[in-house]
């Protein structure tokens, strides 16, 4: 199915390819009678060049953007039929073993707590998806109200210390001043939620991550979440935050992912009025993502 925006472009794009046609054909008619008249051939002469220049740079930005459009759509089906399909092969051939024959009390419920994990991360993926669906809807308004900042990221602390097992040291927080921001809750929480689970998920090994929160200049407050793993590399801390987008290497295809998450949270902060950007200091130095946000007095 083409979606109306694309069959909107591609429909101006091919009228404009008529119209360049046309525009030559008639200056060519043009030519043949007037040849005589070299000043209004001149004119008609630079007229057709600077057309079919404007033609050819216009189309030409038209096929750029359709092929990274395509590129980004191979990435997305490849990264979500493997972070679909693996979870659910996962709890289909947990089932067959337990349908099939006698398991002990221990490892049946080791079963059922796998099972469980690998649900939560399904549920996880769908839900990126649904929401990133929801985010490039034109004209979704936001249902704002006023939100206790500190309140929100320690919700989202305690929950990713549940979902993923962190002892309060390998997560920490910085509480900051207390700050209210006007937004929609549940959007800035999956937007915090991402980025800490981001942290811990490229932490190489030891998880020790820091989440602060701090006022900037009276206007902004600034949800600072801090790692000591896998770090970017410094030409890719604005790629990051594309759509579908995954650092290329090594770490891509041994951490699963979509490629949604950060992009989700530059929406979020997009749409209530602030931004989020990447430091770090290169590969293996850690990274810290900082989500600036405008203060609600
Ligand atoms: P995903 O994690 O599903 O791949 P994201 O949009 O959340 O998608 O992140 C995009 C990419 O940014 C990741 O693939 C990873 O390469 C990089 N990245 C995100 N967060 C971190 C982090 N805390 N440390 C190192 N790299 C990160």
């Amino acid at each position: 199915m083409v979606v109306p925006g694309r069959r909107r472009s591609i429909a101006f794009f091919v009228a404009l390819g008529a119209c360049v046609v046309s525009i030559v054909v008639l200056l060519y008619v043009g030519w043949v009678l007037l040849n005589w008249r070299t000043g209004i051939l001149l004119f008609l002469g630079s007229m057709l060049l600077a057309t079919v220049i404007s033609g050819v740079v216009l189309n030409t930005i038209f096929l750029v953007r359709e092929i990274r459009r395509n590129e980004q759509h191979d990435a997305f089906i490849n990264a979500v039929t493997h972070e679909l399909k693996t979870p659910v092969a996962s709890i289909r051939l947990y089932l067959e073993t337990l349908q099939t024959r006698p398991v002990e009390e221990a490892r049946r419920l080791e079963f059922y707590r796998t099972m469980l994990e690998d649900s939560d991360r399904l549920l996880a993926t769908i839900e990126q998806i649904l929401r990133t669906g929801r985010m490039g809807a034109a004209g979704r308004r936001l249902n704002a109200i006023r939100v206790d900042l500190n309140g929100l990221v320690e919700d989202c602390l305690e929950r990713a210390r549940t979902l993923h097992r962190l002892s309060p040291e390998a997560l920490r927080y910085r509480r900051g001043s207390p700050t209210a921001v006007v937004g929609d809750p549940d959007e800035l929480r999956a937007a915090v939620s991402n980025l800490i689970d981001n942290a811990i998920k490229y932490s190489a090994g030891k998880v020790n991550v820091t989440v602060g929160t701090a006022s900037l200049n009276g206007r902004y407050v600034a949800v600072l979440v801090k790692d000591e793993g896998a770090g970017i590399p410094k030409s890719e801390l604005k790629r990051v935050f594309r759509r579908f987008y995954r650092v290329p290497g090594p770490l891509a295809s041994r951490i699963k992912g979509t490629g949604l998450g950060l992009y989700i949270v530059r929406s979020v902060a997009k749409r209530h009025g602030g931004r989020v950007w990447a430091e770090s200091k290169g590969p293996g130095l850690g990274s810290t993502f900082v989500l600036q946000l405008p203060i609600c007095k």
